[in-house]
């Protein structure tokens, strides 16, 4: 069992107010808030041991140095990587597919395909246009179905022996949908196809076994799970980043540089020129270690409560919609109010201290096929309550007593 009143109390942030009334934080889908252990462990190293890392001889460096290559461990053994070098530090997952789809532009030939899916967020689409434009590879989409789940079937259709690379999330950002990825990546496999998933809006909620999923690229985002933003990791299998080019050249990235030639480091320092966000790297892993001092299942399980609560509460007011159908869901509610725009609801329920998400998520495309112009989505987190849906329950019902 979760000890909720303790774990609130662990987030400084929620004891604030907006507009006068409590703060309740339901747009946790964008970004989570960040424990007190956190926030020391960023004062800890700015207080302490702030140093550029893997260069200097003196104490505060190899401090500094010590505790980001420590982080890198508790990150490769927190998603059960095989080795720590398979853990690239990233400003995001933004900047891990952007580092992989580069990559590829030396892999790929025209009339190469590659699978994305329709319930992308931008991040994960966009890179891969932009690859496309290079190469003249062909892009190809598995569509979504009625209830926000990916038409297996459809995905299966579209494999065959040119498909190169398969790039999908974990779970969707704007309905919360969490995909069938096991299944995808050994799908991929069978026609030599490799996969990246995005793992952003998975991981606050789920502890992915990258060994066990055999998944070849993984990314994430910090700052989705209490961790500050800025900050991220790729993973990437061994032979997988071995391929890869570098992505930016710069110091830290080399072996050796003269101006006939510069060789470049191993991993993961091939793909981690200039120096990085120390700090973010740290303050990751600490984010990971209490996220894992309540536990994974503890966290789901309790989330899941919320979503099953929410999702009933919401459902009683008349003419609301709630988008995304699936059985296998996190606890994210898109909806919306007949005749009502996502973004009056979003005003009213900030005058009344609720934050929620308004619009089309970064995921423009499954707001087409429901041919919308967005959604009010309130997501939860382990450290939010029965009683603020009640809070957010009644301030729907203000907002639509207003505007209706
Ligand atoms: C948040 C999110 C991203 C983008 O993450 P950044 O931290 O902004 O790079 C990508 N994909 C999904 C599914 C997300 O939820």
């Amino acid at each position: 069992m979760l000890n909720i009143k303790k774990i609130r109390q662990d987030f400084p942030i929620l004891s604030r107010t907006v507009n006068g009334k409590p703060l309740v934080y339901f747009d946790n889908a964008a970004t989570s808030q960040t424990p007190q252990v956190v926030i020391d462990a960023i004062v800890d190293y700015y207080s302490r041991y702030n140093a550029n890392i893997h260069r200097g001889v003196h104490t505060l460096s190899q401090e500094a140095t010590d505790a980001y290559e420590n982080a890198r461990n508790t990150l490769k053994t927190h998603f059960n990587a095989k080795h720590s070098h398979e853990i690239i530090f990233t400003s995001g997952t933004t900047h891990g597919i952007n580092l992989v789809a580069n990559g590829f532009s030396s892999l790929l030939k025209a009339e190469d395909e590659i699978i994305v899916s329709a319930l992308e967020h931008h991040s994960n689409i966009v890179p891969w246009q932009m690859l496309c434009e290079r190469t003249g590879a062909v892009l190809k989409v598995i569509p979504m179905t009625q209830a926000g789940e990916l038409d297996m079937q459809a995905y299966s259709a579209l494999l065959n022996n040119k498909t190169k690379l398969v790039f999908v999330n974990h779970v969707s950002n704007a309905l919360g949908t969490v995909n069938p990825i096991e299944d995808i990546i050994k799908q991929a496999h069978q026609v030599g196809a490799a996969v990246l998933i995005d793992g952003a809006q998975a991981t606050p909620h789920i502890k992915p076994n990258l060994q066990a999923l055999n998944v070849d690229f993984y990314v994430v985002s910090a700052h989705k799970l209490c961790g500050p933003t800025g900050v991220g990791i790729l993973y990437g299998k061994e032979e997988w980043l071995n391929k890869l080019p570098p992505y930016q050249g710069g110091g830290e990235m080399i072996a050796e540089v003269t101006f006939k030639k510069t060789t470049y480091a191993g991993l993961p320092h091939k793909f981690e020129a200039g120096t990085p966000n120390i700090c973010g790297g740290i303050a990751f892993a600490t984010a990971i270690d209490y996220m894992n001092s309540i536990g994974f299942d503890t966290i789901s399980a309790y989330e899941n409560e919320l979503l099953a609560y929410g999702t009933a509460e919401l459902l009683k007011i008349d003419g609301l919609k709630i988008y995304g159908a699936s059985d296998c869901k996190t606890a994210v509610i898109s909806f919306n109010i007949d005749g009502i725009h996502p973004y009056d609801i979003g005003s009213i329920l900030d005058k009344l201290g609720v934050a929620v998400r308004t619009g089309h998520h970064c995921a423009q495309p499954i707001m087409d096929f429901y041919k919308i112009p967005g959604t009010v989505r309130a997501s939860f987190s382990f450290y939010n309550t029965k009683e603020e849906i009640d809070v957010l329950v009644a301030a729907v019902k203000k907002a639509k007593l207003m505007l209706g």
